[in-house]
Protein backbone atom coordinates (compact mmCIF):
# COMPACT_ATOMS: atom_id res chain seq x y z
CA UNK A 1 0.00 0.00 0.00
CA UNK A 2 1.18 3.41 -0.74
CA UNK A 3 2.07 5.65 2.19
CA UNK A 4 0.50 9.50 2.60
CA UNK A 5 1.50 11.33 5.21
CA UNK A 6 0.88 15.29 5.23
CA UNK A 7 4.22 15.77 4.78
CA UNK A 8 4.02 14.67 1.47
CA UNK A 9 1.39 16.69 0.71
CA UNK A 10 2.10 18.67 -2.83
CA UNK A 11 4.50 21.04 -2.31
CA UNK A 12 2.71 24.61 -2.14
CA UNK A 13 -0.35 23.43 -0.69
CA UNK A 14 -2.08 25.65 1.69
CA UNK A 15 -4.63 25.16 4.34
CA UNK A 16 -6.90 27.45 6.36
CA UNK A 17 -6.65 27.47 10.09
CA UNK A 18 -8.52 30.46 12.02
CA UNK A 19 -7.67 33.19 10.20
CA UNK A 20 -4.48 32.16 8.79
CA UNK A 21 -2.88 31.16 5.24
CA UNK A 22 -0.21 28.16 6.22
CA UNK A 23 1.67 25.68 4.26
CA UNK A 24 -0.51 22.36 4.56
CA UNK A 25 2.47 20.32 5.71
CA UNK A 26 2.33 21.18 9.49
CA UNK A 27 -1.07 22.99 9.82
CA UNK A 28 -2.87 21.79 12.36
CA UNK A 29 -5.66 22.45 15.42
CA UNK A 30 -5.58 22.68 18.94
CA UNK A 31 -5.00 19.24 20.97
CA UNK A 32 -8.45 19.95 22.53
CA UNK A 33 -10.27 21.06 19.44
CA UNK A 34 -14.15 19.31 20.26
CA UNK A 35 -14.08 18.27 16.65
CA UNK A 36 -11.06 15.78 16.94
CA UNK A 37 -12.41 14.80 20.70
CA UNK A 38 -15.86 14.57 20.63
CA UNK A 39 -16.94 14.99 16.83
CA UNK A 40 -18.29 18.04 17.32
CA UNK A 41 -18.75 19.68 13.91
CA UNK A 42 -19.91 20.05 10.94
CA UNK A 43 -18.70 20.00 7.49
CA UNK A 44 -19.02 21.09 3.74
CA UNK A 45 -17.56 19.76 0.07
CA UNK A 46 -17.84 21.92 -2.99
CA UNK A 47 -16.62 21.12 -6.33
CA UNK A 48 -14.53 23.53 -8.36
CA UNK A 49 -14.79 23.24 -11.76
CA UNK A 50 -11.92 26.18 -14.48
CA UNK A 51 -11.10 27.57 -11.14
CA UNK A 52 -14.53 28.48 -9.97
CA UNK A 53 -16.29 26.93 -7.08
CA UNK A 54 -19.69 24.85 -7.67
CA UNK A 55 -23.06 25.50 -5.91
CA UNK A 56 -21.23 28.16 -3.80
CA UNK A 57 -24.40 29.65 -2.60
CA UNK A 58 -26.23 26.00 -1.21
CA UNK A 59 -23.41 25.04 0.14
CA UNK A 60 -23.08 28.03 2.52
CA UNK A 61 -27.03 26.97 3.14
CA UNK A 62 -26.20 23.63 4.11
CA UNK A 63 -23.73 24.67 6.10
CA UNK A 64 -25.81 27.57 7.97
CA UNK A 65 -28.43 25.12 8.58
CA UNK A 66 -25.80 22.11 10.09
CA UNK A 67 -24.26 24.15 12.02
CA UNK A 68 -28.06 25.62 13.28
CA UNK A 69 -29.08 22.29 14.22
CA UNK A 70 -26.03 21.93 16.64
CA UNK A 71 -26.54 25.07 18.37
CA UNK A 72 -24.08 26.78 16.37
CA UNK A 73 -23.74 30.33 14.44
CA UNK A 74 -21.81 30.29 11.25
CA UNK A 75 -17.83 30.77 11.80
CA UNK A 76 -18.07 34.32 10.10
CA UNK A 77 -20.13 36.39 7.89
CA UNK A 78 -20.98 35.16 4.33
CA UNK A 79 -19.36 37.30 2.44
CA UNK A 80 -16.14 36.96 4.41
CA UNK A 81 -16.63 33.31 4.17
CA UNK A 82 -16.81 33.26 0.53
CA UNK A 83 -13.69 35.55 -0.09
CA UNK A 84 -12.27 32.85 2.19
CA UNK A 85 -12.59 29.71 0.15
CA UNK A 86 -12.24 31.92 -3.32
CA UNK A 87 -9.14 32.73 -1.71
CA UNK A 88 -8.21 28.79 -1.35
CA UNK A 89 -8.78 27.80 -4.53
CA UNK A 90 -6.65 30.91 -5.62
CA UNK A 91 -3.55 29.78 -3.48
CA UNK A 92 -3.78 26.35 -4.32
CA UNK A 93 -4.31 27.18 -7.99
CA UNK A 94 -7.05 24.35 -8.24
CA UNK A 95 -8.83 24.19 -11.64
CA UNK A 96 -10.80 21.50 -10.96
CA UNK A 97 -11.07 19.89 -7.94
CA UNK A 98 -13.24 20.02 -4.51
CA UNK A 99 -13.06 22.55 -1.29
CA UNK A 100 -12.93 21.33 2.21
CA UNK A 101 -14.53 23.31 5.10
CA UNK A 102 -14.84 22.48 8.81
CA UNK A 103 -16.28 24.34 11.63
CA UNK A 104 -15.95 22.69 14.68
CA UNK A 105 -17.01 24.01 18.37
CA UNK A 106 -13.74 24.80 19.73
CA UNK A 107 -11.09 23.81 21.66
CA UNK A 108 -11.84 23.52 25.65
CA UNK A 109 -11.13 21.09 28.40
CA UNK A 110 -12.84 17.73 27.23
CA UNK A 111 -16.49 17.41 28.71
CA UNK A 112 -19.09 16.19 27.10
CA UNK A 113 -21.91 18.89 27.90
CA UNK A 114 -22.10 22.06 25.14
CA UNK A 115 -19.77 24.51 27.04
CA UNK A 116 -21.65 27.34 29.11
CA UNK A 117 -18.90 29.61 28.05
CA UNK A 118 -18.59 29.08 24.46
CA UNK A 119 -15.28 29.10 23.13
CA UNK A 120 -14.37 30.07 19.58
CA UNK A 121 -15.11 28.14 16.40
CA UNK A 122 -12.38 26.43 14.47
CA UNK A 123 -12.26 26.91 10.81
CA UNK A 124 -10.38 25.12 8.66
CA UNK A 125 -10.04 24.62 4.78
CA UNK A 126 -8.59 22.75 2.17
CA UNK A 127 -8.58 22.39 -1.25
CA UNK A 128 -7.07 20.48 -3.75
CA UNK A 129 -7.66 18.93 -7.37
CA UNK A 130 -9.15 16.44 -8.63
CA UNK A 131 -8.34 13.54 -11.78
CA UNK A 132 -10.72 15.07 -14.50
CA UNK A 133 -9.91 11.90 -16.81
CA UNK A 134 -10.84 9.91 -13.69
CA UNK A 135 -14.09 11.39 -13.20
CA UNK A 136 -15.09 10.92 -17.04
CA UNK A 137 -14.21 7.53 -17.33
CA UNK A 138 -16.92 6.79 -14.68
CA UNK A 139 -19.13 8.92 -16.51
CA UNK A 140 -18.64 6.59 -19.54
CA UNK A 141 -18.42 3.48 -18.21
CA UNK A 142 -20.30 4.13 -14.83
CA UNK A 143 -19.47 2.03 -11.35
CA UNK A 144 -20.41 -0.46 -9.36
CA UNK A 145 -22.28 0.03 -5.66
CA UNK A 146 -22.33 -3.15 -2.89
CA UNK A 147 -25.01 -2.44 -0.08
CA UNK A 148 -24.97 -2.27 3.29
CA UNK A 149 -27.22 -1.90 6.41
CA UNK A 150 -27.18 1.80 7.62
CA UNK A 151 -25.45 2.05 10.73
CA UNK A 152 -25.40 5.96 11.14
CA UNK A 153 -27.63 7.95 13.66
CA UNK A 154 -31.42 9.07 13.91
CA UNK A 155 -30.43 13.12 12.28
CA UNK A 156 -28.29 12.09 8.73
CA UNK A 157 -29.54 15.44 7.63
CA UNK A 158 -26.76 17.37 9.54
CA UNK A 159 -23.45 17.30 7.75
CA UNK A 160 -21.65 16.43 10.73
CA UNK A 161 -17.87 15.03 10.69
CA UNK A 162 -18.93 11.81 12.40
CA UNK A 163 -18.31 9.56 9.45
CA UNK A 164 -17.34 6.55 10.83
CA UNK A 165 -20.04 4.91 9.38
CA UNK A 166 -20.48 6.13 6.39
CA UNK A 167 -16.40 4.98 5.80
CA UNK A 168 -16.51 2.19 7.29
CA UNK A 169 -19.22 0.99 4.74
CA UNK A 170 -17.15 2.96 1.68
CA UNK A 171 -14.07 0.56 2.67
CA UNK A 172 -16.28 -2.32 2.53
CA UNK A 173 -17.30 -1.00 -1.03
CA UNK A 174 -13.57 -0.38 -1.96
CA UNK A 175 -12.48 -4.11 -0.80
CA UNK A 176 -15.36 -5.44 -3.00
CA UNK A 177 -14.49 -3.42 -6.03
CA UNK A 178 -17.03 -1.11 -5.76
CA UNK A 179 -16.95 2.47 -6.05
CA UNK A 180 -19.44 2.94 -3.66
CA UNK A 181 -21.92 1.62 -0.60
CA UNK A 182 -25.80 2.01 -0.62
CA UNK A 183 -26.80 1.79 2.72
CA UNK A 184 -29.95 0.10 3.60
CA UNK A 185 -32.50 0.94 6.21
CA UNK A 186 -34.58 -1.53 9.00
CA UNK A 187 -37.15 -2.14 6.12
CA UNK A 188 -35.10 -2.67 3.18
CA UNK A 189 -35.43 0.78 1.52
CA UNK A 190 -31.85 2.37 0.58
CA UNK A 191 -31.20 5.67 2.23
CA UNK A 192 -28.53 7.01 0.34
CA UNK A 193 -24.93 6.05 -0.35
CA UNK A 194 -22.03 6.61 1.71
CA UNK A 195 -21.12 9.59 0.38
CA UNK A 196 -23.43 10.23 -2.48
CA UNK A 197 -27.35 10.48 -2.96
CA UNK A 198 -29.14 7.17 -4.38
CA UNK A 199 -31.24 7.39 -7.75
CA UNK A 200 -32.98 4.85 -9.74
CA UNK A 201 -35.16 4.94 -13.29
CA UNK A 202 -37.65 2.20 -13.05
CA UNK A 203 -39.62 0.41 -15.75
CA UNK A 204 -41.65 3.07 -16.43
CA UNK A 205 -38.77 5.77 -16.77
CA UNK A 206 -39.85 7.25 -13.61
CA UNK A 207 -36.34 8.84 -12.34
CA UNK A 208 -36.86 8.05 -8.52
CA UNK A 209 -34.66 9.36 -5.44
CA UNK A 210 -35.45 9.43 -1.68
CA UNK A 211 -37.95 12.36 -0.48
CA UNK A 212 -35.78 14.37 2.32
CA UNK A 213 -36.00 13.59 5.86
CA UNK A 214 -34.12 13.32 9.18
CA UNK A 215 -32.94 9.91 7.00
CA UNK A 216 -30.75 11.02 4.67
CA UNK A 217 -28.23 14.25 4.33
CA UNK A 218 -30.05 16.83 1.80
CA UNK A 219 -27.66 16.79 -1.04
CA UNK A 220 -26.74 19.93 -2.61
CA UNK A 221 -26.58 18.31 -6.49
CA UNK A 222 -29.80 16.58 -5.81
CA UNK A 223 -31.08 20.00 -4.87
CA UNK A 224 -30.23 21.63 -8.09
CA UNK A 225 -30.87 18.27 -10.30
CA UNK A 226 -34.51 18.61 -8.69
CA UNK A 227 -34.22 22.87 -9.51
CA UNK A 228 -33.11 21.77 -13.36
CA UNK A 229 -35.46 19.08 -14.06
CA UNK A 230 -38.54 20.96 -12.77
CA UNK A 231 -36.88 23.67 -15.02
CA UNK A 232 -36.60 21.28 -17.82
CA UNK A 233 -40.49 20.18 -17.63
CA UNK A 234 -38.52 16.30 -16.23
CA UNK A 235 -40.39 14.60 -13.64
CA UNK A 236 -38.95 13.12 -11.06
CA UNK A 237 -40.45 11.24 -7.72
CA UNK A 238 -39.67 11.97 -4.40
CA UNK A 239 -40.03 8.03 -2.55
CA UNK A 240 -38.12 5.77 -0.96
CA UNK A 241 -37.19 2.85 -3.32
CA UNK A 242 -35.61 -0.79 -1.89
CA UNK A 243 -33.16 -2.87 -3.21
CA UNK A 244 -34.77 -5.35 -5.18
CA UNK A 245 -36.90 -2.37 -6.87
CA UNK A 246 -32.96 -1.15 -7.50
CA UNK A 247 -31.83 -4.79 -8.82
CA UNK A 248 -35.04 -4.42 -11.49
CA UNK A 249 -34.40 -0.44 -12.58
CA UNK A 250 -33.30 0.61 -15.88
CA UNK A 251 -31.32 2.96 -14.73
CA UNK A 252 -29.12 3.83 -11.42
CA UNK A 253 -26.73 7.10 -10.41
CA UNK A 254 -25.33 8.70 -7.43
CA UNK A 255 -25.30 12.32 -7.28
CA UNK A 256 -22.34 14.19 -5.20
CA UNK A 257 -20.61 17.58 -5.63
CA UNK A 258 -17.58 14.97 -6.14
CA UNK A 259 -19.02 13.52 -9.38
CA UNK A 260 -22.09 15.45 -10.48
CA UNK A 261 -24.45 12.21 -11.97
CA UNK A 262 -22.45 9.26 -12.22
CA UNK A 263 -24.18 6.26 -13.53
CA UNK A 264 -24.60 2.44 -11.56
CA UNK A 265 -24.16 -0.06 -13.66
CA UNK A 266 -24.12 -2.94 -11.04
CA UNK A 267 -25.56 -3.29 -7.33
CA UNK A 268 -24.56 -6.23 -5.74
CA UNK A 269 -22.42 -8.18 -8.68
CA UNK A 270 -26.03 -7.67 -10.39
CA UNK A 271 -25.85 -5.82 -13.89
CA UNK A 272 -28.40 -2.57 -14.16
CA UNK A 273 -30.38 -2.54 -17.54
CA UNK A 274 -27.75 -3.39 -20.07
CA UNK A 275 -25.21 -2.63 -17.85
CA UNK A 276 -24.38 0.94 -19.41
CA UNK A 277 -24.90 4.41 -18.49
CA UNK A 278 -28.72 4.78 -19.58
CA UNK A 279 -29.89 7.83 -21.60
CA UNK A 280 -32.03 9.26 -18.26
CA UNK A 281 -29.13 9.30 -16.36
CA UNK A 282 -27.45 11.09 -18.92
CA UNK A 283 -30.13 14.00 -19.26
CA UNK A 284 -29.79 14.10 -15.74
CA UNK A 285 -25.93 15.19 -15.70
CA UNK A 286 -26.03 17.46 -18.62
CA UNK A 287 -29.28 19.18 -16.83
CA UNK A 288 -27.27 19.46 -13.64
CA UNK A 289 -23.73 20.35 -15.94
CA UNK A 290 -25.80 23.03 -17.46
CA UNK A 291 -27.28 24.32 -14.44
CA UNK A 292 -24.18 24.89 -12.04
CA UNK A 293 -22.37 25.68 -15.39
CA UNK A 294 -19.33 22.72 -15.65
CA UNK A 295 -18.23 20.80 -18.53
N1 LIG B 1 -25.12 11.85 1.16
C1 LIG B 1 -24.05 11.81 1.96
C2 LIG B 1 -24.07 10.93 3.17
C3 LIG B 1 -22.92 12.61 1.67
O1 LIG B 1 -21.85 12.58 2.49
C4 LIG B 1 -22.93 13.43 0.51
C5 LIG B 1 -21.80 14.28 0.18
O2 LIG B 1 -20.82 14.36 0.86
C6 LIG B 1 -24.06 13.41 -0.30
C7 LIG B 1 -25.15 12.61 0.06
C8 LIG B 1 -24.12 14.25 -1.54
O3 LIG B 1 -24.27 15.60 -1.21
P1 LIG B 1 -23.73 16.75 -2.16
O4 LIG B 1 -24.48 16.61 -3.45
O5 LIG B 1 -24.05 17.99 -1.45
O6 LIG B 1 -22.26 16.52 -2.34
Amino acid sequence: MKKWTASRAPAGRVAYVNGRYLPHTGAGVHIEDRSLQLGDGIYEVAGISNGRLIDEEPHLDRLERSLREIGMAMPMERAALKLVMREMVRRNRVRDGLLYMQVSRGAVRRDHPIPDIVPRPTLIMTARAQDVEAGRKKLREGIAVITRPDQRWARRDIKTVQLLPNLLAKTDARKAGAYEAWLVDGEGFVTEGASTNAWIVDADNHVITRQLSHDILPGVTRRVILEAAAAAGQPIAERKFTVAEALKAREAFLTSATGAAIPVVKIDGTLIGDGMPGPLTRRVHMLYAQKAGIE
